[in-house]
């Protein structure tokens, strides 16, 4: 999303050239590069369920390297969140931020909608989501691991997570809005899980497609055509 190379099956071993971590299994060492890669859909690790971190490991400074790195990386691609996996390493770890600054491009009606509002920087380790909503909402969403695609993807409006922040302090919060979608998109990343396994398949576009054909068009509207088209298929 905003919210990001093929392999063998262990994503420490090949992967990503600016992380030489000797196998996963623990992290033993991570050699940290000032910018991590991302990698894109098609790569196992991110099929992969991730591992939890130890109190210890989030302590330790590779793990504290390795947010440092991630939240670097996701400042550039930009994104509002970022798993490990999508850097190489299946660990229940993601980074999120919503910065103001990147809603300035964003009319005030689409933010309303969203229910989208800035999120400070904060690391989710080993999150569960606790309770979601009965009640969905349909937005078009990205993926860093997904680059130049989109699609309309359901998602509870309101979520109870539980995690371990960055310092290892337990949290437990209830979002709602676009924080929600976040925090949905990433703890889905550490279950193996992509946008695309949730996502209404009519609606997937390139996004200069999506920048020519349906930005700005109504949530119902683009459901209505991208459906149409299926409907008077099947009745001919
Ligand atoms: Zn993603």
């Amino acid at each position: 999303m905003a919210f990001a190379a093929a392999c063998a099956n262990d994503p420490c071993e090949n992967s990503n050239p600016r992380i030489s971590a000797r196998r996963m299994s623990m992290c033993a060492r991570i050699e940290i590069g000032v910018e991590l890669e991302i990698v894109q859909a098609g790569h196992p690790v991110l099929r992969q369920e991730a591992r939890p971190l130890t109190p210890a490991e989030i302590a330790g400074k590779e793990i504290q390297k390795l947010i440092e790195s991630m939240r670097k990386t996701m400042h550039d691609a930009p994104g509002v969140g970022l798993a490990a996996p999508q850097v190489g390493l299946p660990l229940q770890l993601a980074v999120i931020e919503d910065r103001a600054e990147y809603h300035k491009d964003v009319s005030k009606e689409q933010l309303r909608e969203r229910e989208r509002r800035p999120v400070p920087f904060h690391a989710i380790i080993n999150p569960r989501i606790t309770e979601k909503s009965d009640d969905t909402v349909e937005f078009f969403e990205g993926c860093l691991s997904l680059a130049g695609v989109s699609a309309l993807v359901p998602r509870a409006r309101t979520v109870r997570v539980e995690f371990l922040n960055e310092r290892g302090v337990k949290v437990a919060l209830e979002a709602s809005g676009w924080y929600a979608r976040i925090l949905q998109h990433e703890i889905d990343h550490l279950n193996g899980t992509l946008y695309i396994d949730r996502m209404h398949s009519r609606t997937f576009t390139s996004l200069d497609n999506w920048n020519e054909f349906w930005k700005g068009k109504p949530i119902s509207e683009i459901k209505m055509l991208a459906g149409s088209a299926l409907h008077s298929k099947r009745a001919e």
